[in-house]
């Protein structure tokens, strides 16, 4: 049985799927009996999904890049 510590240093390993099997399934186990794991978990979850959200909010679409450069390129001409 693993302890309150390992559980959340394996937690980021965990969602992403990157355990093993066995790893998993005892972080699971110690899920069922441990309520402020599972309230750990939900919080960690949901914070990096708003990351991950957030980050694509963010990406610059090719269109805005395009025009970016062409202005930057523009006022470069300008200056020089
Ligand atoms: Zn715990």
């Amino acid at each position: 049985m693993i302890c309150c510590k390992e559980c959340l240093d394996l937690l980021s390993d965990y969602l992403d799927g990157e355990l093993d099997p066995q790893t998993s399934s005892s972080l699971e186990e110690h899920f069922q009996d441990c309520p402020p794991c599972i309230a750990f978990l939900n919080t960690f979850k949901t914070s990096t999904n708003l990351c991950r959200e957030t980050i694509r909010k963010v990406e610059i679409p090719e269109v805005v890049q395009v025009k970016l450069k062409e202005f930057v390129t523009q006022n470069a001409r300008k200056k020089g």
